[in-house]
């Protein structure tokens, strides 16, 4: 999978003070990104934070805050004039003692993008079994066939699932499983019709890049490397798979990767399957594992080739959907054609899978890693403060993708509340048979109510929006909901 992804998840530029630019025409249709008089209207009919309400006097008063580390002044300056940060510098973000100041960057950018919408959605999560071909050390997911516990759906009870999440309202399906070295391919095309007959609404996000090149080669198209895994994401597609889940990224690092997850796809590899993926009109999630055997520069690394993908993802994007490109500058000062985010994207125009001729990378979801019970259970997980800024960062590097999500399954709601004010914009979902975790025995709460997650949003200072996959708002009663607008 999977795994551990999604933990095991079983799941620039000086940006032109974008908020402060006239709307060019061509806006409404950038990929995730409305401005703030597209925002859905508060409850109490008070205007929200508006992104132009970033001033100059926001940074002074980062920069008077006792404690402030000098250190971060050029990346203040970055921040505040919209220039991309470099390695080094989020290397600066890592590294300071000051996480008022770290904190405070992160929930610039968010508001820039989103102002003070948080998102959740209402979704189910399925493991359609544990049994998989590979070990890798930091899962606790995974058995091999004949071990106690293995499990495997049968397409029947994959509908019955199916029905029973849109019964109790669910927009979403998250679906990912080990490697499973018996099923055909056949079975997950069959998986995919069967949702779709049974619970036509449900949006099926499903598969992780690892279980894309699994399916590849058991469908016999291994050899054929790009055009294979095309192919197979066609024929997913095709059968009913509207979006990709990001897990199984892990730190797009070889020696991490030899170390911690041989056997499972490279970096580069898993970039690849995304590529497919975007180039179909299929959106994905990206994910990243950290706090095991990586080093923060690897972290860093990984942000930046994520970025860059994102960069190359969105320019081609923007040509085929005849969107105009922006002038944006980068860390060197460098002008260059981009597409630059603006904020907040809640009226539902994000270009939808199946009907654009892109795909692109909608959310980056950093994910912790938890020790218990994995080969490597003589590591530490990492604290609260690490999960804190490696949020920040990740908000502050990947200035191209639109979303981050602080999962709070695998942070507990109480993180994923903090980490609202540190850059995320999204928490995630109800999420119900979570079964990744729960075997990795993290503790965590398999289930929220809708009413816990509006209200730890509300308390983080937060104005709540219900989402379907792709972040258009949804209105609801119980469990009808249609999309808002
Ligand atoms: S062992 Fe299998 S299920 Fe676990 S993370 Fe590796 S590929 Fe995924």
């Amino acid at each position: 999978m999977s795994g551990q992804q999604d933990q095991t998840v079983v799941d620039h530029h000086k940006h032109e003070q974008f908020m402060s630019q006239p709307e060019s025409p061509t806006s409404d249709v950038h990929p995730g990104h409305r401005r703030t008089s597209g925002a859905p209207p508060s409850e109490d009919g008070q205007p929200h934070v508006r992104p132009e309400q970033i001033g100059p006097a926001v940074f002074e008063r980062i920069r008077q805050r006792p404690g402030y580390d000098t250190a971060l002044d050029d990346i203040v300056d970055a921040v505040a004039s919209g220039r991309r940060l470099n390695v080094a510098q989020g290397e600066t973000v890592f590294a300071t003692p000051d996480i008022w100041s770290v904190i405070s960057l992160g929930d610039v950018y968010r508001r820039r993008l989103h102002g003070d919408i948080a998102y959740y959605n209402v979704n189910r999560h399925l493991n359609y079994s544990n049994v998989c071909a590979l070990s890798c050390k930091f899962c606790a997911f995974h058995r091999k066939k004949d071990d106690d516990g293995a499990y495997q759906y049968s397409i029947d009870e994959i509908r019955e699932e199916a029905v029973k999440a849109a019964a109790s309202g669910a927009t979403e399906i998250h679906i990912v499983g080990g490697l499973h070295p018996w099923l055909p391919f056949s079975y997950y095309t069959e998986m995919m019709t069967a949702i779709k007959e049974s619970a036509p609404a449900l949006h099926i996000k499903a598969f992780t890049a690892v279980e894309i090149v699994h399916l590849a080669r058991i469908s016999k198209r291994g050899r054929d490397k790009q055009d294979g895994i095309k192919a197979v994401l066609q024929d997913l597609k095709d059968a009913g798979l509207d979006s990709l889940p990001g897990g199984g990224a892990e730190v797009f690092d070889d020696r991490v990767h030899d170390e911690a997850f041989k056997g499972k796809i490279r970096g580069e590899q898993w970039l690849d399957v995304h590529r497919a993926a975007h180039e179909l009109g299929i959106n994905t999630n990206a994910t990243m594992l950290y706090g095991h055997i990586e080093t923060r520069r690897d972290r860093l690394h990984h942000m930046q080739l994520l970025r860059e993908q994102q960069d190359r993802t969105l320019r081609e994007w923007a040509v085929k959907f005849g969107v105009g490109l922006q002038k944006a500058v980068n860390h060197d000062g460098e002008e260059h054609e981009a597409v630059v985010l603006t904020g907040p994207d809640t009226n539902g125009r994000q270009p939808q899978a199946g009907d654009t001729p892109n795909g692109y990378h909608q959310t980056i979801i950093p994910l912790p890693f938890f020790p218990d019970k994995s080969d490597l259970e003589h590591l530490p997980s990492p604290s609260g403060l690490e999960n804190l800024r490696t949020l920040a960062v990740s908000r502050l590097m990947l200035d191209n993708i639109p979303h981050v999500k602080a999962f709070w399954i695998m942070q507990t709601l109480a993180m994923a509340q903090l980490q609202l004010k540190a850059g995320a914009d999204d928490i995630d979902g109800t999420v119900v048979w979570y079964d990744i975790t729960k075997v990795g025995g993290t503790g965590t709460s398999q289930e929220c109510s809708v009413s816990d997650l509006t209200r730890a949003i509300r308390e983080a200072g937060f104005r709540p929006v219900e989402r379907d996959t792709l972040y258009r708002p949804v209105a609801r009663q119980g469990s009808a909901w249609s999309i808002a607008g």
